[in-house]
């Protein structure tokens, strides 16, 4: 069954009151749109975990540090509304730009600590943007639980943080990242890969994996590190702009592998910035 789409906060209200009254658990998945099985693994869960689920589809032009890549961001409303009429969601919130960010508005949510670095450092702004937008959605769905991707690994960490600073009241749960068959993480992004880009790509998760099986046999970390981004470079890339190996949770930097860990890159590939992340140790 197809979704209501929902442009304002005024009908999101009115929908989401009768579900409220009758106690009834509320999931929220905020999405940029141009859906894929990633964010429809979000869905699933979601609707394993909740009675009601509202999708949000909105191009948050805060969390864009770059015009060009906003601009290019694809979009496919009719599409992503066809994709999630066989999850029988409850609302899909699409909401009219004013109903985020009204005349005038001039506040920013601003996570310290985990959203420094990383992301943080290479797209600034980015995460101001992503936590100011992910306030707005938690407070206009009144969502219980919220439903986020492991793919953007320090994103789970920066809204996990957010939601328990300022008693938001939804939980943030955490979702692991959908593959292609040969390794690439799925995502929006990976539309606007050219055919050649699109079989070099797997390149990056590749060099990844192999760091990190050679990471866990005790290896030299800087080396491992730094054979790697020579690998992805190797592959086609054009630039690596980080690679490194970060403590659970906090992201903070490790040099030796003594509790569970994360690989994290960014890289870019003819035009197109892509993003990965995996479990280490
Ligand atoms: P986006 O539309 O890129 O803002 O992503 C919306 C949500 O989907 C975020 O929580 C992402 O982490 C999640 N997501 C994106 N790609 C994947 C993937 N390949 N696997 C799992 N979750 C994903």
């Amino acid at each position: 069954m197809t979704a209501p789409i929902i442009r304002t906060k005024a009908d999101l209200h009115a929908l989401t009151l009768g579900w409220r009254r009758a106690g009834e658990v509320i999931g929220v998945v905020p999405t940029m749109g141009a859906l894929h099985e990633g964010h429809l693994s979000l869905v699933a869960a979601a609707k394993v975990g909740c009675d009601r689920v509202i999708v949000t589809i909105f191009v948050n032009p805060k969390q864009f540090n770059d015009p060009k890549d906003l601009e290019d961001y694809p979009r496919t409303e009719n599409e992503d509304a066809r994709k999630l009429a066989r999850f029988s969601v409850d609302a899909i919130y699409v909401p009219d730009p004013d109903q985020i960010y009204p005349d005038g508005f001039s506040s920013t949510v601003s996570v310290a600590g985990v959203a420094d670095e990383l992301e943080g450092e290479h797209r600034p702004g980015h995460f101001d943007g992503v936590a100011t937008v992910v306030t707005k959605l938690f407070t206009q769905t009144m969502a219980d639980k919220a439903y986020f991707g492991e793919k953007d690994y320090q994103q789970l960490q920066v809204v996990t943080r957010l939601s328990a600073d300022l008693d938001l009241g939804t939980e943030v749960v955490g979702c692991p990242t959908i593959r292609e068959e040969d390794g690439l993480a799925m995502s929006s992004r990976n539309l606007l890969l050219s055919d050649r880009a699109r079989i070099k790509a797997p390149a990056l998760n590749a060099a990844m994996e192999r760091a990190k099986e050679r990471i866990e046999a005790g290896e030299d970390m800087t080396t491992v590190l730094g054979e790697a981004k020579a690998q992805v470079l190797a592959a086609g890339f054009n630039a690596v702009e980080y690679l490194e190996l970060r403590a659970v949770g906090t992201l903070a930097a490790v040099t030796t592998l003594e509790g569970p860990a994360r690989l994290l890159a960014a890289a870019q590939l003819a035009g197109v910035r892509l993003i990965d992340n995996i479990a280490v140790g």
